[in-house]
């Protein structure tokens, strides 16, 4: 059993519909949920033609290994995209890795902790949330201070709690 951060990330229909469709998957096939961030969005700076992102950051517990776990996120990307990728011809659902644990993974196909995540004010805000003093296994530093540090100017709004319409909990 280990925990895991997630980074769960949309930009296109129904951003809400996919990331609610994603963590019921996630749920149903990963693991049990222990923290679920707020939503939050971004600008598309300097992509004027591309909608806004929508991403949060959630914690599961799982007794999935990591690269079974990979291949689970994969299927269920490909799942909830498939649908839009015939209707839109894009991808409507990202799912990352943040973190396995304290584990540090570095394959063909798995880099963990995912190698982007400090340089990332998406990836960092929503982590901050419900992991402030959680520490980076690689770069010994506390996602509070990974902020701190991080020279990220895209604007990223805290929008408020994904919405389940039976009564709220996953
Ligand atoms: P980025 O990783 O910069 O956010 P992306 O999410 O758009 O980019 P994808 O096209 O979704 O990239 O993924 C490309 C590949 O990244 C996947 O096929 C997967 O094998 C690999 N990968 C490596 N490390 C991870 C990780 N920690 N989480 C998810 N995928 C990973
Ligand atoms: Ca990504
Ligand atoms: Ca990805």
């Amino acid at each position: 059993m280990e925990f895991v951060y997630l980074l769960l990330g949309s930009n296109e229909g129904d951003r809400q519909q996919w990331l609610r469709d994603a963590v019921q998957e996630i749920v149903t096939h990963c693991g049990r949920v222990r923290n679920l961030s707020s939503l939050y969005e971004t600008a598309a700076w300097g992509l004027e033609d591309q909608p806004d992102f929508l991403n949060l950051v959630m914690r599961i517990e799982t007794n999935l290994a990591p690269q079974t776990l990979l291949e689970s996120i994969q299927a269920i990307e490909q799942r909830l995209g498939r649908q839009r990728q015939l209707k839109w011809g894009q991808r409507t659902l990202d799912i990352d890795i943040l973190f396995y644990g304290k584990e540090i993974i570095q394959n063909e196909s798995l880099k963990v902790p995912h190698p982007y995540l400090q340089d990332r004010k998406f990836t960092l805000l929503p982590l901050q949330e419900i992991a402030p003093q959680w520490v980076h296994p690689v770069l010994k530093e506390t996602i509070t201070t990974l902020l701190q540090v991080c020279q990220d100017k895209l604007q990223v709004q805290n929008i408020g709690k994904l919405e389940f319409t039976k009564g709220g909990t996953v």
